[in-house]
């Protein structure tokens, strides 16, 4: 699964000014090592007395009343005699269960805060197969979970399609299950739906025929044994595109009319299909496999088996209408969830405290699959901010281990995170590159046939790489999986004669803000931690590294000739920060035009977060950063964008910002120039996206010049559509919509009205919230509140209005005052975490105490670690401003006098 917020750490290195802030769990320490998979071990919710093996369903969906009628037949193993069946079910209503044809029929008591239903029969059922039927009447949901209602603008007036999403713990509200990983089955559905409509599922069609005039009845072929989080249901007026790979039927579903866009999803997913078969080694299992486009709904991709869900401007692509580089995102979000159709889907982790298996492994090959079909797009070099973010988070008091125990619902669901993510896909990075391309392979390939149909854990993994590689990979790998912390290697410069070797140590590396006076503090009966780190090195310019040590504690590398300079975490692949002795540190930053691009990233990264822990001063980064001259490499630029937009947010209403507002504009505004508004003739290389990435940030602080060139273009489109290319367009009109008066901000929210296309409404509407003028401001949020929105754009909305004005306050009050309406119209995540993540467009103490404060983000576990993380990252914020803006002023004068 990708989440709208995954995507946005996955897809763009940069993190505007850390307030895209993804909250994850607080750390257990003290984590023994896993064992391998074992279905009665794997924890888990509910009694393994009883499995279910085959599910056949027959649904009845209502779209107009919004409910659904349904009835399955389970077939379940009961492997001990028990009169009590214990399954899952929330939100709907169970009219009957009975057993064996009706042999016995069951007392139904629903638990609605445990979300499971309890069938009790007069007499114990007998150890062996039974049939359990149950009849039942759920909801259609206008949230993106469970079986949910998409409401669409056509060119023929409004239409309502349906969808399904179910992961983590959803399939409960569409139909009485087991819906635990562990418990796989095979699922037979079957659906009536009005004659004028398709329907898509997991497997192909086994039958079709009328019912009624108006109704068809459409029966799926049963699916292989698999988890219930992956069956998909998709009901509405369609229309598909095929091709063929190695036997399998690969579709791109869409509604009416776009289904031409679908070709270069199409056309990358047969690539795909066939790079998968052969680097898992197992052949994908079923016999076709879509892609389905949403026009809203949810707003990431879930990867369903067979039957891919996407938000539709995720997967299609309208050359005339988006820009080329549209494509790498498509590109990575379809590679990540294709590779889930092995990694989590053929093979799936034992329960949710593995799910960094899944995740951390599909985005790992999202990188890998682009890198393999679009070498120039350097697509790791580009993503490398996923990992900072990932490392940034990692540093933290709240910070979690991957491997994560994981009490319930909301828990699980709030381990979808930066640290899941990324840090799984950097250490599986680092991993392939310390086993060997090949080994790894084979590991995988040896894990994929042993585990294939069923579960695992990540020791299972492990087991496989090891057999495979002949290396100590569960020793290694378990530091990094089962405590949580960033390592820091501290490498001292030592010479003897004319050779250089640098005496290596480790510590966890820490960015911290005072804990809050009050509350218990969480982390602070850690202990020491120590990682097994394999740490490179090599000279400037290397490619590959010259020397690798596994670092346990303490250790040495070779390190050339005395006082040469040498670099660590060569290629920046390793999930480590370095901190250099100052004479090494200085030859490397002189040496900066001379390292690879990936090593300047990593230089710089590194350099930084020093300073945020306190390591180092801000004058020394600044001092990096102006060393490097004619930098060309988009990545770098991003790191440095990054940063520096940071302290000019840190800086809101300080003395320090109009100083720093102004450096940061001196600093882009050459290289924007190189570039220009428009390339002149065909441009390679990363122009394309570098450009308006300039732009904006150039317009956010406040380029006059940029500002005008921007409203004078936006003025030029709505006379004529096409003289704004689409690579410009997403910017022009949101610097537009920043600057906004009343005739511009009306002019945008009527082209957000007229607007059939998903992703150019969504354009339209977050360019009118980024309106600066509180005015404006307050009538969009007021809009938040009315039927004009889809349901799936409200907290985006409102998240915009909170970051791009200079007063979140405004949202936060907002929100405060309407809490109640606004999350009756959401899912139940909303209520946990919506509150907590707008906080972090603060960075002052005083708001982390009014989070702390505010009761419905506290209600359930996961949100309450939700919540504390955004305290967290709210007092980092407010400790760090606090201590470095003034240093940093003091060097803006030095250097302003030195021009
Ligand atoms: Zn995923």
């Amino acid at each position: 699964m990708i989440m709208v917020q995954m995507i946005a750490v996955m897809l763009t290195p940069i993190l505007r000014s850390g307030r895209l802030t993804l909250l994850g769990l607080m750390l257990a320490t003290g984590a023994a090592a896993e064992p391998r998979y074992s279905f009665d071990a794997t924890p888990g919710k509910l009694p393994k007395t009883v499995v279910p093996t085959h599910y056949a369903i027959e649904f009845e969906p209502n779209l107009e009343g919004l409910t659904l009628a349904g009835a399955e037949v389970i077939d379940i193993e009961v492997r001990e005699p028990t009169a009590q069946l214990v399954l899952n079910a929330v939100a709907m209503t169970l009219s009957a269960a009975s057993i064996d044809n009706e042999a016995q029929s069951a007392v139904i008591a629903l638990d609605a805060p445990a979300e499971t239903a309890t069938l009790t029969f007069p007499q114990p059922l007998a150890a062996g197969a039974h049939k359990l039927r149950i009849g039942f009447t759920a909801q259609i949901n206008k949230f993106g979970r469970g079986l949910f209602s998409v409401d669409y603008p056509t060119d023929k007036g409004k239409k309502r399609m349906l969808a399904s999403h179910f992961e983590p713990t959803d399939a409960r509200r569409m139909f009485p299950c087991w819906d635990e990983p562990a418990f796989k089955a095979s699922f037979a559905l079957t659906v009536t739906v009005p004659r004028a409509l398709t329907a898509v599922s997991n497997m192909p069609v086994a039958r079709e025929e009328p019912v009624t005039p108006s109704l068809k009845q459409v029966a799926f072929a049963p699916t292989p044994k698999m988890s219930s989080y992956l069956v998909v249901l998709a009901v509405g007026e369609f229309e598909r595109l095929t091709a063929q790979a190695d036997g399998v039927t690969v579709g791109v579903v869409t509604t009416l009319g776009k289904r031409e866009q679908g070709r270069f999803a199409l056309d990358s997913a047969v690539n795909l299909l066939r790079y998968f078969n052969d680097y898992f080694g197992v052949k994908y299992p079923l016999p076709k496999l879509d892609l389905i486009a949403l026009p809203g709904g949810f707003g990431g991709a879930m990867e369903n088996w067979g039957g891919i869900t996407f938000f539709e401007s995720r997967l299609l692509f309208d050359p005339a209408a988006n820009p080329a580089s549209a494509r790498r995102g498509i590109f990575t979000i379809l590679a990540h969830e294709m590779a889930h159709q092995w990694f989590g889907n053929l093979v799936t982790m034992g329960w949710w405290d593995n799910i960094w298996l899944n995740e951390g492994f599909a985005s790992w090959m999202q990188a890998k699959a682009a890198q393999r079909f679009y070498p120039q797009w350097q697509t790791w070099l580009n993503g490398s901010g996923a990992k900072q973010f990932a490392m940034d988070l990692d540093a933290r008091r709240s910070a979690h281990p991957i491997q994560q125990p994981v009490a319930n619902e909301t828990e699980a669901m709030a381990l979808f995170d930066g640290i899941t993510y990324s840090k799984g896909q950097a250490l599986i990075r680092m991993l392939e590159a310390y086993l060997g391309e090949g080994a790894f392979r084979d590991g995988i390939r040896r894990y994929m046939a042993a585990h294939a149909y069923g579960n695992a854990t990540t020791a299972d993994l492990w087991q496989a790489l090891e057999t495979a590689a002949g290396k100590p990979v569960g020793r290694i790998a378990s530091t990094f999986t089962e405590q949580a912390g960033v390592p820091l290697v501290i490498a001292q410069a030592v010479c003897s004669g004319d050779e250089q070797r640098l005496v290596l140590r480790q510590e966890r590396f820490n960015v911290r803000a005072p804990a809050p006076e009050n509350g218990a503090s969480p982390g602070a009966s850690e202990g020491p931690r120590r990682w097994q780190v394999p740490v490179t090195a090599g000279p400037p310019r290397a490619v590959r590294p010259s020397a690798t040590v596994l670092l346990d504690g303490q250790g040495e590398i070779a390190a050339g000739r005395c006082g040469e300079p040498i670099k660590l975490n060569l290629g920046d692949i390793g999930y480590y920060r370095v901190e250099y002795d100052a004479a090494t540190r200085a030859a490397l930053g002189k040496s900066l035009p001379l390292l690879a691009p990936a090593d300047r990233v990593n230089l710089i990264a590194d350099s930084w977060a020093l300073v945020e822990a306190g390591r180092n001063e801000p004058q020394a980064y600044l001092e990096l950063v102006e060393g490097l001259g004619n930098e060309d490499s988009r990545a770098v630029w991003e790191r440095v964008i990054g940063t520096l937009t940071r302290l000019v947010w840190l800086a809101r209403g300080r003395p320090e910002r109009p100083a720093l507002q102004a450096y940061v504009r001196t600093k882009l505004r050459p290289l924007f120039d190189r570039l220009g508004w428009d390339a002149a003739g065909r441009e390679t290389g990363d122009g394309p996206l570098l450009r308006p990435r300039l732009i904006r940030v150039l317009g956010e602080l406040g380029d006059e010049e940029i500002l005008a060139e921007a409203r004078r273009r936006y003025a030029a489109f709505l006379e004529n559509p096409q003289s704004l290319r689409p690579e410009l367009r997403e910017t022009v009109t949101h610097l537009v919509g920043l600057t906004a008066d009343r005739a511009t901000y009306d002019s945008l929210i009527a082209l957000a009205r007229k607007s059939t296309i998903t992703n150019e409404r969504s354009r339209y509407y977050s360019a009118a919230a980024s309106a600066r003028d509180p005015a404006l401001a307050r009538e969009t949020l007021a809009l938040t509140l009315t039927d004009e929105l889809p349901n799936t754009m409200i907290g985006s909305v409102i998240g915009t209005v909170a970051s791009s004005g200079e007063q979140p306050a405004l949202a936060w009050d907002f929100v405060r005052a309407n809490f109640e309406a606004l999350a009756s119209k959401q899912s139940p995540f909303f209520r946990n975490t919506f509150v907590s993540n707008l906080m972090t467009n603060f960075s002052d103490a005083e708001r982390a105490a009014e989070l702390a404060a505010f009761a419905p983000a506290h209600a359930t576990s996961g949100g309450r670690i939700i919540a504390a993380r955004a305290e967290e990252t709210i007092r980092i914020a407010a400790d760090f401003k606090a201590s470095a803006l003034p240093a940093i002023a003091e060097w803006l004068k030095k250097r302003n006098g030195r021009d």
